[in-house]
């Protein structure tokens, strides 16, 4: 990521340091962290860097576009499977590289087959979610012509656990682990595409939503990108990447000077203060006038639209107070709303608004003049929100501990709803990201 110092950016007066929200303590938490691998993964090569070490291995330029062929046609994952390779090369960059970066998959299927929900493990331990969300074609629109075509959507991981802390949030309550590699995060998308190729399938869309705050990784994700959209390797379009942030203001500044790359999602939630600084702890430190100021010059310098992402929870940020600070904010940018209704989570005290109320607040919102849609939460039955399976493997938290988490967030909600803005400083690994970001 940018430092946050770099982009010029005001930051918000001291806040006293009052205790941060304690995660509540598991067995094990987001991952361990330790130094990184010295074989580097294959597919996370920076452009060029595959040449260089078949030329000073003595190889031909061609092997080049085998191994590229290998890992994103055939999504490789062991050297046996680098079969257009003689045997002596495969050997040698098996020592040399990581082909694979992702040790094991627990897969679990939801939504009748319409949502595949893995459960990844990396070489540390680190665990990792991604979801592929199937959308069966719509509509006809003459011979040949369908309305929606097919879409194969992943949503993937950009760092094992968060920094960020949003208290409704499972992947938040984990804790930060580490930061992902690039092969890492795009072998999320190789795993999904070899399980699509088995059914004829082929990916369409990826997200960044899955686990971990994408713009406090920054650098990693714009490598990602640039390979996911490279036509010699995966060949996405650059308009079917999302990546959704919390408000990283210095991030969302450098992805604007850098031009298009991929489509903005902000995860808003509150278009209040007092209550965006309790359910997103990074509003403490950006709040939501510089995060939305970003966001509109990020839509006027790209002419691209940019998505606001708003969990409904019920009673807490769903009122008509809401609506209207949400429609007031946004109202003639180039913006759009998704109303998520909240995945349930244990630590949290809190519900997914009713649906009629969802409805109420989308019509609200909408008359304030701002575009809203409502969207269906997926793969529930596959263990919930994202962050979820991570969670249930690091064990259940006791009982005491989950208790005491509520009431503090309960105890934190109630000073946000009085309309008072929190006093409590950013949590100290946040407080970390937001400083060193991925320099660490
Ligand atoms: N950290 C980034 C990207 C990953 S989170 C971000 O927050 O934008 C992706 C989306 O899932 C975010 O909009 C987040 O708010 C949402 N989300 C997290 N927990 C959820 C829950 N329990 N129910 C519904 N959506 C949730
Ligand atoms: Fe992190 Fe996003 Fe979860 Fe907030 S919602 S804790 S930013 S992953």
């Amino acid at each position: 990521m940018s430092p946050t110092d770099a982009a010029g950016e005001q930051t918000p007066a001291a806040t006293p340091s009052t205790p941060a929200p304690t995660p509540v303590p598991r067995a094990s938490r987001a991952a361990p962290r330790r130094a990184t691998a010295a074989r580097p993964g294959l597919s996370g090569l920076p452009d060029g860097a595959l040449e260089e070490w078949l030329a000073a291995h003595g190889e031909p330029a061609y092997r080049a576009r085998q191994v590229r062929d290998a890992l994103w046609r055939q999504n490789a994952q062991i050297a046996d499977e680098l079969k257009t390779l003689p045997a002596p090369l495969r050997n040698r960059l098996d020592e040399a590289f990581r082909i694979d970066t992702i040790v094991d998959d627990e897969v679990k299927v939801a939504d009748g087959g319409l949502t595949e929900k893995a459960l990844h493990t990396l070489r540390d331990g680190s665990l990792i979610e991604s979801v592929l969300m199937h959308y069966p074609a719509r509509g006809f629109a003459g011979p040949g012509r369908m309305v929606h075509r097919e879409r194969n959507t992943l949503c993937i991981s950009s760092q094992a656990g968060c920094a960020v802390g949003c208290p409704f949030c499972a992947t938040g309550e984990l804790g930060f682990g580490r930061d992902l590699e690039t092969a890492e995060i795009v072998d999320q998308v190789r795993h999904a595409a070899r399980r699509l190729a088995a059914t004829g399938r082929h990916l369409t869309n990826v997200v960044f939503m899955g686990m971990g705050e994408p713009l406090l990784n920054l650098d990693r994700v714009l490598e990602s990108v640039a390979i996911l959209s490279d036509a010699r390797l995966f060949a996405l379009g650059a308009r079917h990447v999302v990546v959704s942030t919390s408000g990283v203001v210095p991030g969302i500044r450098r992805l604007t000077e850098l031009g298009p790359q991929f489509t903005l999602a902000i995860s808003l939630h509150a278009a209040r203060d007092p209550l965006r600084d309790v359910l997103v702890p990074l509003n403490r430190h950006w709040p939501v006038a510089q995060v939305v100021a970003a966001a509109r010059d990020h839509a006027r310098a790209t002419g691209r639209r940019v998505s606001y992402e708003y969990v409904m929870i019920s009673g807490v940020n769903d009122t008509e107070l809401d609506a209207d600070a949400l429609a007031m904010l946004l109202r003639g940018d180039l913006a759009h709303v998704n109303l998520i209704p909240m995945n349930p989570v244990a630590h949290t005290p809190w519900q997914a608004s009713p649906p009629e109320r969802v409805a109420a607040f989308a019509a609200r919102v909408r008359r304030g003049g701002v575009g809203v849609t409502i969207r269906a939460n997926r793969g529930q039955d596959a263990g919930a929100a994202c962050g979820q399976l991570a969670a249930d493997r690091a064990g259940e938290p006791p009982a005491p501990a989950v208790a005491h988490r509520r009431e503090e967030i309960v105890r934190q909600s109630e000073v946000a709803l009085r309309g008072s803005r929190s006093a409590e400083g950013l949590p100290t690994d946040l407080e970390a990201a937001v400083r060193f970001g991925s320099r660490r």
